[in-house]
């Protein structure tokens, strides 16, 4: 975890807050979402409003410990993070507040923010398929087919314990039940390669190593191996096919970085509006497209190496479900022996 120099002293001054005045031009943002561009758009932000911004970085869970632990002197206006379920724990442990913006609701689908407005999509990925061409001739066209035994030691996912799959589960048991929910555990878990190591890039890789013929990771993972050079992979991505899942049925589950204001944010209009500013087409491409992401504003370009993965129909599901049903999820995962 790093931290502004101009933040730093905001923390040190917030337990005066009450002798001294808070600074009306700035706004605080902890973020566990971080891309060296970022600057740009926080710049573009300032230049826009006249509000300084002051970032704190670092992982999800530690940053909401440390608002905890910071309490009503915590110096955060903004939490922004990625996944659904992320966010849905910060609101769980009260960390955020509710917004009412017209601006912000017109803009953001209903399905990629809260339905208490105390967090909002502003940028969506999509849990897909990729499998070894040379190797599979019918890859799954569904979640669910990665519990039929015809792929049997094919498949590579990273734990079930990370949030992207705890969130999948979640719209699964939201869209098939529990009982199905766990079969399908259960068939995934006979279908693995192998037991679940590293990231959703080192599941790609298993693709072309032949540790795995059958792929699970998320939209950008992928993206990132055409826009960079990504070890183990790049080079080898026309050897890989990519399947958006569930296109006859409910459509791709998808997730979002998404961010919320601060339940003891000192510059909430600030926040709102950078919020609102966040939703402007200028910033959702440039923010969806420094990860290779996809805006959630409808009609906003999709950027170039994103846009090569395809276009799909995506789930609708309030994604304040995989919330929701995150708890159960671990549960089944748990039950069944998923590691
Ligand atoms: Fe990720």
């Amino acid at each position: 975890m790093h931290m502004s120099r101009t933040l730093l002293a905001a923390g040190l001054l917030s337990g005066l807050a009450g002798v001294l005045p808070v600074a009306a031009e700035d706004l605080n943002i902890y973020s566990s979402r971080h891309y060296d561009t970022d600057d740009g758009l926080y710049e573009a932000f300032t230049k826009a409003t006249g509000i300084q911004v002051n970032r704190l970085e670092g992982e999800a869970d530690e940053l909401n410990a440390r608002m905890k632990a910071e309490g009503e002197n915590s110096p955060a206006d903004i939490l922004m993070t990625v996944d659904a379920g992320r966010i849905w724990r910060a609101e769980q442990e009260g960390l955020l507040q509710p917004v009412e913006s017209d601006v912000l609701e017109e803009r953001i689908p209903a399905h990629l923010r809260d339905p208490k407005n105390e967090w909002f999509g502003l940028s969506q990925r999509a849990r897909l398929i990729f499998y070894a061409k040379d190797r599979v001739a019918n890859p799954p066209q569904t979640y669910e087919d990665l519990a039929d035994p015809q792929y049997k030691g094919m498949i590579c996912i990273r734990s079930a314990t990370n949030i992207y799959n705890l969130s999948l589960m979640a719209s699964i048991i939201a869209h098939d039940g529990e009982e199905a929910a766990k079969s399908w555990a259960e068939g995934l878990l006979a279908n693995l390669a192998r037991q679940p190591e590293g990231g959703d890039i080192d599941q790609l890789r298993g693709l072309v190593s032949g540790a795995c013929d059958i792929a699970v990771a998320n939209s950008y993972y992928f993206a990132r191996t055409l826009a960079q050079n990504v070890e183990g992979v790049t080079g080898h991505t026309d050897e890989i096919g990519i399947v958006f899942p569930d296109q006859e049925t409910n459509g791709t589950h998808v997730n979002i970085a998404a961010a919320g204001v601060a339940v003891h944010a000192k510059n909430r209009d600030n926040a709102i509006a950078f919020l609102e500013f966040m939703t402007t087409p200028e910033a959702q491409a440039y923010f969806a497209d420094q990860n290779n992401e996809f805006p959630v504003v409808p009609g906003v370009p999709v950027g170039k190496i994103a846009a090569s993965l395809g276009s799909f129909r995506q789930d609708t599901l309030n994604l304040d479900v995989l919330g929701e049903n995150q708890t159960k999820a671990q549960e089944i995962f748990n039950e069944v022996g998923f590691p």
